[in-house]
């Protein structure tokens, strides 16, 4: 074989079976319809309709299905992953092909799973799971809404309250920094049935409808578009059939939930690593300075090395933690390392894309300067890289041999 040619693909799939390769090649399309649209769209298009669209592409190419496990009318991926849940291999695959092209086809891909999972993972209610058939469809978006003021990075912090009334409970409190208000029909919410803020125990997750009365959201801005904002529950009526899971384990709940969604963070950052890099390597070939194509200056050949060997580390990284996932392991430390490394990577990768095109560069509305704000949030939500460097620290300090014993194994 020619040394020139790659010995596996480099858009992440390198350790996927073959239906991968495809899937790849599907979420790409929908990808590329989404940044057309938007790019012939007005400026003045705002977030939620520029979510629509993403919404809207995802939707007719049957792609919102795979975030959804195929009992509950999802998309059979067959050997990637039981019926009961969803593949993250196939999760992974869709987001690094969909941030490649654009954030919103990835974020309203993901959005749909991660607000609507609680109910695959802690629900047999045959009206709620008719809802998350009609995730798979597209025809209702949902949101997840844990954090709150007190209640960031320690979820325990959680102070909303869930009071039993007959067969109802009542839902007092605010939520905040909650992607899909705005958009959402429904909300997956964590609050507490006993205890006080502080305590992990006591927090239950509920289903909760948008049009519930009492329930009120305001919107706020972020620094890349993304619909997000508060919610306020004021007295709001849950029906005890909404409970999702156990009444007093919703801290497990969720956690569960992030523990199946949080590896796929990490493959959008690499998603948009991998189109920084790219947009570096065509504006470094076609501009010329000093009498000579950007890319023919050594310090900068140097940078698309580095560029290139990080970014095959985090998508290595990515593909070894979304399958220990899908195989059922306790994948905790594969999932934090991938998490941290490719979230804090991408910042670098893009950053360093924004130095290569000058003043470009930061021309609002370029590529690079979209992927740049794109990445940032990524590093904080589902557990910032502090939380993930904290966990790893536990693996690392539990599981590593003492010296001699290494030196033997
Ligand atoms: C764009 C965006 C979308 C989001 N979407 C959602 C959503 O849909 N639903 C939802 O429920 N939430 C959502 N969030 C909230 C997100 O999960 C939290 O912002 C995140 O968990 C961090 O919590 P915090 O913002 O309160 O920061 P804090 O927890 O207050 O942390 C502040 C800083 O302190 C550091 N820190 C905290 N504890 C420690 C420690 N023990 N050791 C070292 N450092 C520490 C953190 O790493 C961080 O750098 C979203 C956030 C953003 C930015």
């Amino acid at each position: 074989m020619s040394e020139h040619l790659p010995t596996s693909r480099e858009d992440g799939d390198a350790m996927a079976p073959s239906e991968l390769g495809a899937l790849h090649a599907r979420a790409d399309e929908v990808g590329r319809a989404v940044e057309a649209e938007l790019a012939a769209a007005s400026p003045e298009l705002g977030e939620i309709e520029a979510y629509r669209v993403g919404h809207r592409r995802l939707q007719e190419a049957g792609l919102l299905r795979l975030v959804v496990p195929a009992s509950a009318g999802g998309e059979d991926v067959g050997e990637l992953a039981p019926a009961s849940t969803v593949s993250v291999r196939a999760m992974v695959t869709c987001r690094q092909a969909l941030a490649y092209r654009h954030a919103m086809a990835d974020l309203a891909f993901v959005e749909q799973g991660l607000g609507s999972f609680p109910i695959a993972l802690g629900s047999t209610d045959a009206g709620l799971l008719e809802r998350l058939a009609g995730v798979a469809r597209g025809e209702e978006i949902p949101a997840l809404a844990l954090t709150e003021t007190g209640a960031g990075s320690d979820l325990s912090g959680v102070a909303t309250r869930a009071e039993r009334d007959g067969d109802d409970f009542v839902l007092t409190g605010a939520k905040t920094y909650i992607t899909n208000v705005g958009v959402a029909d429904f909300y997956t919410v964590l609050a507490r049935t006993s205890g006080e803020p502080g305590e992990r125990d006591g927090l239950t997750m509920f289903f909760v409808e948008h049009r519930a009365e009492g329930l009120s959201t305001r919107g706020f801005e972020v620094m890349a578009p993304h619909p997000i904002g508060e919610l306020f529950l004021d007295g709001v009526r849950v029906p005890a059939a909404h409970v999702l899971g156990e009444i007093g384990a919703g801290m497990d709940l969720a956690l569960a939930n992030l523990a199946r969604f949080r590896i796929t963070v990490a493959a959008a950052a690499n998603g948009f690593a991998r189109r920084a890099l790219a947009e570096s390597v065509a504006h470094l070939s076609r501009r010329e300075q000093f009498g000579r194509p950007l890319s023919s200056f050594q310090g900068l050949r140097f940078d698309l090395a580095e560029m290139d060997t990080r970014l095959r580390a985090a998508e290595l990284l990515t593909a070894e933690a979304a399958a220990a996932v899908d195989a059922g392991e306790d994948a905790t430390a594969q999932v934090a390392r991938a998490k941290l490394f490719s979230t804090e990577n991408a910042s670098w990768v893009c950053d360093r894309a924004v130095q290569h095109h000058g003043g470009a560069g930061v021309r609002v509305g370029s590529v690079v300067e979209r992927l740049f704000r794109d990445t940032r949030a990524l590093r904080i939500y589902e557990g910032t890289s502090e939380v993930q460097k904290l966990v790893l620290a536990k693996h690392v300090l539990k599981y590593t041999p003492a010296p001699d014993a290494g030196a033997s194994a």
